[in-house]
């Protein structure tokens, strides 16, 4: 069973883990049979038959800013570590990983006629597949990545929107290609992963004002005192525009898996690179809701609080979908 930091409703024994669905601690192995660390995940319920899934820093073999379950491949880690991490997460999911080379575009691939033992990354930014025998992974680390899915008709897709990607138009071209595979637009539900929250994103004004204009309302103030953006809720205006009106919150279960990982050991050892950066804020402390940001919320990666913090190195998350067999 994979270790998973918010998983099956079960062996629940206090008030808040009954609301907010915590599996007992005790019953989750940290390493496997080999000695192995087995990747820290949170589980989003979908749609059914239809599995998203959310990796942390935890749970893998990468040092420094890269600690531990760095999964991104361009950003100077070992590429062994690397590999292993990638190895060690399509093991738990029980499937091969099909990753794209992101280039903040509104380039789209279709990942079903991708070869099952192939390695290539083609350049896009977001993937859909019918397929049952692949995980489609985005990496982020501040840009938000998007699921998909369809359920009935058995279309699913994956979209990373950074900036410039919800700009180009990367949510309207991958729920064209989705619907181009069969899937219905009353039937697409939709989930937002990880990312840098409005409070967060700090931007020039400039680069706000033009994405004000695209996505209007989006720009305001930062908790830093610029002007800042919303790609969340940027995204959110993507998809209603491509008539996609159901969205499921992944807030809830961050927020469980948050809690229960509230005094991991491996988290507080991971946490010594981020001390340089006394503007992150630790959501633990006192920003209780912003689960979902990438610089507050201590199990993610995040560019702008290595940034914060000094640290030339940092890791990247993967946001995964796949259909269950
Ligand atoms: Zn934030």
């Amino acid at each position: 069973m994979a270790k998973q930091a918010a998983g099956p409703e079960s062996g629940m024994s206090d008030q808040w883990s009954d609301e907010h669905g915590v599996v007992d601690s005790s019953a989750i192995p940290t390493h496997d049979a080999g000695g192995a660390p087995i990747p820290v995940t949170i589980p989003i319920d979908l749609a059914p038959g239809v599995r998203v899934v959310y990796t942390t820093r935890l749970g893998g073999v990468s040092q420094g800013g890269y600690a531990s379950l760095n999964l991104g491949g361009k950003g100077g880690d070992e590429p062994g570590s690397v590999e292993a991490n990638r190895q060690a997460l399509s093991r738990e999911l029980g499937k091969p990983l099909r990753l794209v080379s992101q280039v903040h575009s509104a380039r789209v691939v279709d990942a079903d006629g991708r070869d099952p033992a192939g390695m290539d990354a083609p350049p896009a930014d977001a993937q859909v597949t019918t397929r049952t025998d692949q995980a489609l992974g985005i990496f982020a680390a501040d840009c938000l990545p998007v699921l998909l899915a369809d359920p009935e008709a058995g279309v699913i897709g994956a979209a990373h929107c950074g900036r410039k990607g919800l700009v180009a138009g990367v949510i309207a071209s991958l729920v064209d290609m989705m619907v181009s595979k069969g899937a219905d637009l009353g039937g697409i539900v939709a989930t937002l992963g990880p990312c840098i929250c409005p409070d967060c994103y700090q931007v020039d004004e400039d680069l706000a004002r033009s994405f004000d204009q695209v996505f209007p309302g989006t720009a305001g103030t930062s908790r830093f005192g610029g002007v800042s953006i919303d790609i969340a809720s940027a995204a959110r205006m993507a998809l209603r525009a491509s008539g996609i009106s159901r969205v499921v919150d992944s807030g809830r279960r961050v927020a469980a898996a948050t809690h229960y990982l509230k005094d991991d050991q491996e988290l507080d050892a991971i946490r010594k690179v981020d001390k340089g950066a006394e503007q992150a804020r630790d959501i633990r402390a006192d920003r209780a809701g912003h689960w979902l940001c990438t610089v507050e919320n201590p199990l993610w990666f995040s560019h702008r609080r290595a940034v914060l913090a000094g640290v030339e190195t940092e890791g990247r998350m993967l946001a995964l979908i796949m259909r269950e067999d």
